[in-house]
């Protein structure tokens, strides 16, 4: 099971309404966090989400709104007693950014901090993977996938009484070793089993104009959170970021199962942004959700559900 925290949706600065980017996903008890803006603690304590949880921090760039809750965020870790390594993944001259964050002032971290500046890299994990790419943003920036590893299909009880097999140690050692000998013939777990079941894809492309790269990273994604800062070209003028029709099109050009609106400019109120987005994505016949802060999504052997962590 996966969750996706949307704790800050708003790009650029925070307003009454939403906070700067962050979003928490929650994976067999770990949390990762990509973007820190400025506040994210206070979100995550609003939220009721231990960033003791943390064992990784993705970074997409060094603009203040994505990584400045980054040294608030370590010094309350430090303040918690945590011992625990932590890792940061970021574009070109995270090591430098962080460093210089983390030697300002007084404070002196109790607990590792390791750093990992990335390009385009396939990061194998526990039960999961998670792959950056190259997005447009006129500074080093990277978009994140996270992909869950695929499963094996469940056992076919027809299957299993062709060859004898029943839940014991034999099946066990099959689910280990993937093939079996019985009665000198060989059986794969693939015989057994039906269809694998392709585990969650969920996206994020940090700030970015739209980009091939991202339209190639996102191919059938359960979850694209793209930047979708305005609602025209011309409020977007000559910056590096996309607007919710170019969002829409490459959702539904990379086949993505839903796509959430992410990084709007503070300038739009949110009901006045949905119905303009509305209007737009379902033209466009991809479905979409315009995440506000504490929204969260959960997906589950059940499908999908759209929830609130905080009432
Ligand atoms: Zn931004
Ligand atoms: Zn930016």
């Amino acid at each position: 099971m996966l969750d996706v925290f949307f704790l800050g949706t708003g790009g650029i600065m925070p307003t009454r309404e939403r906070n700067v980017p962050a979003i928490a996903l929650r994976y067999g008890g770990e949390v990762l966090l990509f973007d820190v803006g400025e506040g994210t603690i206070r979100q995550m304590n609003t939220a009721k989400l231990s960033p003791m949880r943390i064992e990784k921090i993705f970074i997409t760039h060094f603009h203040g709104d994505h990584y400045l809750g980054l040294a608030a965020l370590i010094q309350t870790m430090n303040l918690w007693k945590r011992r625990r390594p932590l890792h940061i993944y970021g574009p070109e001259r995270t090591i430098e950014f962080v460093q210089n964050f983390l030697s300002s002032g007084f404070f002196r971290s109790g607990f590792e901090v390791h750093v990992h500046e990335i390009g385009e890299v396939r990061l194998k994990f526990r039960g999961y993977e998670v792959w950056s790419f190259e997005v447009e943003h006129g500074v080093p920036a990277l978009g994140y996938v996270f992909k869950e590893n695929d499963r094996r299909g469940k056992f076919l009880p027809e299957k299993l009484a062709q060859y004898s097999l029943r839940p014991g140690p034999l099946l066990g050692r099959l689910e280990r070793e993937g093939v079996l000998k019985i009665n000198g013939r060989e059986v794969h777990i693939e015989d057994v089993t039906g269809p694998r079941r392709k585990g969650v894809k969920v996206v994020y492309s940090g700030d970015t104009r739209p980009a091939e790269r991202t339209a190639l990273f996102a191919r059938n994604a359960d979850l694209l959170v793209h930047d979708a800062t305005y609602l025209s070209p011309a409020d977007r003028g000559e910056s590096y970021h996309s607007t919710v029709e170019e969002a829409c099109a490459l959702a539904e050009r990379a086949d993505v199962k839903l796509l959430a609106l992410f990084h709007r400019a503070f300038r739009y109120g949110y009901d006045e942004y949905a119905s303009a987005a509305s209007e737009i994505c379902r033209s466009l016949g991809v479905e979409f959700l315009v995440p506000r802060d504490f929204d969260a999504l959960t997906f589950g052997p059940k499908g999908r559900k759209l929830w609130r962590l905080v009432r």
